[in-house]
């Protein structure tokens, strides 16, 4: 689908950037992107995909909002407590822009047939919040070839990367992270710094439209931010041999 007039004019600033033009607004118009994780990182990372013209969300996640998830959820307020988070966050992204297509999955990931899930993906965000999440999506993501932005944040840091499992050799999260049983660290034990989330799902947001745009110049590439130093360090992730799940 080309774009409308309207289209036009909404876009303009987007068309008027080398990396984009019309025919990658047109390109940003029909992809279909998955959220899975709809708190700090998700919030922030789906204003921005929505804004900047996605055809299509589709969200995932099983979660219902608590008080104490305002203080950095941001497309929820007061009002939205005890709803899910997946159907509130489709009736705010929908007054955004009004030819977005949004699909609220209120379950966990781990409840849906993600492989399959994936054959209409255009690219994923891992937007949870623990370990055993991030290593079945980096699983299905590299079973079906599929694009993976993933991002963390914890306390004052924060962590990036970005994947295109249809290129030959790519690592894939766990070669980052091989240890499934991992302690995990979370939010509700050792606290967040607000802001932190915007930062990195804005930064989520950005890697998913350069990839839609062809723009593959960050993948692979961890990158780590520190809110208190105001510090970005980039690392660059080779793929491990013997990694369990991409390894030959
Ligand atoms: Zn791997």
């Amino acid at each position: 689908m080309s774009l409308t007039d309207r289209e036009y004019m909404r876009f303009s600033r987007h068309i008027m950037l080398d990396e984009c033009g019309e025919s990658g607004q047109s390109t940003i118009k029909n992809a279909h992107v998955l959220i899975v994780g709809m708190g700090g990182l998700g919030c922030a990372a789906a204003q921005y995909l929505a804004a900047a013209g996605v055809g299509t969300l589709t969200l995932v996640d099983h979660d219902q909002i608590e008080l104490s998830n305002l203080q950095r959820q941001i497309l929820y307020t007061e009002k939205d407590i005890h709803s899910a988070k997946v159907e509130v966050a489709k009736i705010k992204l929908m007054a955004m822009n009004s030819h977005l297509n949004v699909k609220a999955v209120h379950q966990s990931v781990f409840n849906i047939n993600l492989n399959m899930m994936l054959n209409n993906i255009d690219v994923v965000l891992d937007c949870t919040d623990n370990i055993s999440a991030r290593h079945f999506i980096n699983q299905a993501c590299v079973n079906t070839q599929t694009k993976l932005v993933s991002a963390s944040a914890i306390q004052g840091q924060g962590q990036l990367i970005s994947f295109d499992f249809s290129q030959h050799r790519s690592p894939c999260y766990q070669c980052l992270v091989p240890d499934k049983t991992q302690v995990e660290s979370s939010c509700s034990s050792l606290g967040v710094f607000s802001p932190l989330l915007g930062v990195m799902g804005s930064l989520q947001a950005a890697e998913v439209v350069k990839l839609l745009l062809n723009q593959h110049q960050t993948l692979n590439q961890l990158l780590c931010f520190d809110s208190w130093k105001m510090e970005f360090k980039s690392i660059s992730l080779k793929a491990d041999l013997d990694c369990e799940c991409c390894g030959e």
